[in-house]
């Protein structure tokens, strides 16, 4: 596995490293160049179940309770495998609750986390220090929940989403400080808008507005199955996005509107898949790690 070649994210931090580092990353790459010999460019996509939530009323999410029966919603973890690096997208609900059977998260809504996401990537061979680059949809506890275990990647953030997580956490709704708080020493890209992760178009990071600051989804372009757009919460239900219905606690909804756009308009162009992530059907009909998608 190549990792952290020549991309502008690994330019990036190569200036930030100190020499004898930048130096000994160098020549750690060259030799995965020569060891790797044939490494595959197309990027691999495993689906990870990390957990379920459960609602008695949906209608914060701006859809009515009488408009479907959907109560549940899939909590995901995406890890993608590039010859230039491992991310992380989306790290799921707390780790804490893992194992723990059904949890009452508060009045009307519980959850459940069956295997931590730490736990699965144990079973596919990795750590957490295997995982190059953590980019999450949005820090909301639902997607920021393993977080802390993740301190040795590279934070891909948009710089609204940092500044509003880890410096003003009170002013927008939903951020849990202490999932993510070991984050503030990790490594991290400040991003401001789209970003091309490994530089070859594969794995691009979508710049979405709305629910949170700097909330963001993510393109991936494979080989076998397609492009495929993961929603972060874009959206959240079917419905929302059929019926462009605003969720009453997101941060803006003027931008969240422009970012429906946005990703409608990608979709067109791409022909991606767009994977709503919460979307329980949906997922019950994707393969899970360790298979994969590519
Ligand atoms: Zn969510």
């Amino acid at each position: 596995m190549i990792r952290r070649t020549a991309n502008p994210l690994a330019a990036r931090l190569a200036t930030s490293l100190p020499p004898t580092r930048a130096i000994y990353a160098r020549l750690a790459c060259s030799a995965l160049v020569l060891l790797s010999g044939i490494a595959s460019a197309a990027p691999k996509l495993y689906v990870l179940d990390c957990g379920l939530l459960n609602f008695e009323d949906i209608s914060r999410f701006s859809v009515a309770n009488d408009e479907t029966d959907v109560r549940q919603m899939f909590v995901p973890c995406y890890l993608i495998e590039h010859e230039e690096g491992r991310l992380l997208w989306d790290s799921g609900l707390p780790i804490e609750f893992a194992g723990e059977g059904i949890v009452d998260r508060r009045p009307g809504v519980w959850l459940r986390y069956d295997v931590s996401i730490v736990d699965q990537l144990s079973s596919l061979g990795l750590t957490p220090a295997d995982i190059d680059y953590l980019a999450l949809s949005h820090l909301h506890f639902d997607h920021a929940g393993g977080a802390n275990a993740f301190v040795t990647s590279t934070l891909l953030i948009q710089q609204a989403e940092y500044e509003a997580a880890f410096q003003r956490p009170g002013e927008v709704s939903g951020y849990e400080p202490a999932l993510f708080s070991a984050l503030e020493s990790a490594e991290r890209v400040l991003l401001n808008g789209d970003q091309d992760v490994f530089s070859d178009g594969t794995v691009r990071i979508i710049a979405t507005p709305g629910h949170t600051p700097g909330h963001q989804a993510l393109f991936v372009d494979l080989e076998k199955t397609g492009p495929v757009l993961l929603s972060g919460d874009l959206y959240h239900f079917e419905e929302n996005r059929a019926w462009r219905r605003v969720p009453t606690f997101n941060f803006d909804a003027e931008q969240t509107l422009a970012s429906m756009d946005k990703v409608e308009r990608l979709l067109e162009e791409t022909a991606a898949t767009l994977w709503i992530e919460h979307n329980l059907e949906l997922a019950n009909g994707l393969r899970k790690a360790p298979e994969f998608y590519d």
